[in-house]
């Protein structure tokens, strides 16, 4: 595999892009750390990829407090001696309203898990790389890092704020073999999208030029390649999984 030996945190692993960030990490020879808020969906996800061959460990973290992602970070380096890639996943949809009706509570929640969690990561996963001479962070957005998302305020903030974060990393880091990058998925078919009525689900096909929604794998294969060597002189980027929703 691509990632022969090399050691990856994937945040929000338990469900979703993160399960299938995770077991292709996996596929490709990566020792994974699965973690998530969610302690029985992480440990079916190590389950699942131990019976698949592949190599991974549970630790759970909420990416909302700074303590728990430091520890995630320690905990990675005493089981596996090192961190080579992180894929910043974890991530909530909010309530829906508009932006002069969104609850400060609903504000803080997202901000707090879609840009502290991220930043969290990152700070810590830095570091960490940092001692270990060089590593590779994905950072996870979405499209609504650079378009609107109506009555979501809170997430389109969020998430243009993370391809900030990620272009300042870029630009830090780049002379210390440190690469980061982000990715903007369009509408993936995962749990977060399962409370979506027939019509709304209808509603948000029509807006792809390719008629569907994504798939998990599709944003997988994105996050491999810049995860890595074969993206070896790309950093601070964004980079679009969208089935041209964004070219419309
Ligand atoms: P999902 O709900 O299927 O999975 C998210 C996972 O994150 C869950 O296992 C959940 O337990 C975990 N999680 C939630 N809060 C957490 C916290 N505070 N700490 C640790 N783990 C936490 O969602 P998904 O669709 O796979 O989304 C993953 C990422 O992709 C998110 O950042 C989301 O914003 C982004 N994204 C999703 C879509 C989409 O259409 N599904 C599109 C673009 C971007």
């Amino acid at each position: 595999g691509i990632l022969e030996n090399k050691v990856a945190i994937v945040t929000g692993a338990g469900s979703g892009i993160g399960l299938a960030i995770a077991e292709t990490y996996a596929k490709e020879g990566a020792k994974v750390i699965v973690s998530d808020i969610n302690e029985e969906h992480g440990k079916e996800a190590v389950e699942k990829i131990k019976s698949a061959g592949g190599e991974a460990s549970f630790v759970k973290a909420d990416t909302s407090k700074a303590e728990e992602v430091e520890a995630l970070v320690k905990s990675t380096v005493e089981l596996y001696g090192r961190l080579d890639i992180a894929c910043n996943n974890a991530g909530i949809g909010g309530e829906q309203e508009l932006t002069g009706d969104y609850s400060l509570d609903s504000w803080r929640k997202v901000l707090s898990v879609n840009l502290d969690g991220v930043f969290y990561g990152c700070k810590y996963e830095l570091e960490q790389m940092d001692k270990n001479g060089g590593g590779v962070i994905v950072n996870i957005a979405s499209i609504h890092g650079t378009v609107a998302a109506p009555l979501s305020s809170a997430y389109t903030s969020a998430k243009h704020a993370v391809v900030g974060l990620t272009k300042n990393i870029g630009a830090e880091y780049g002379q210390k073999n440190i690469r980061c990058n982000a990715v903007g998925p369009a509408y993936i078919e995962t749990p977060l999208l399962e409370s979506a009525s027939g019509d709304m689900k209808e509603a948000l096909i029509a807006k792809h030029p390719m008629g569907r929604l994504g798939k998990p794998q599709e944003v997988a294969e994105l996050v491999l390649f810049l995860s890595s060597d074969k993206s070896s002189f790309m950093t601070g980027g964004y980079y679009l999984v969208d089935g041209g929703y964004t070219a419309i």
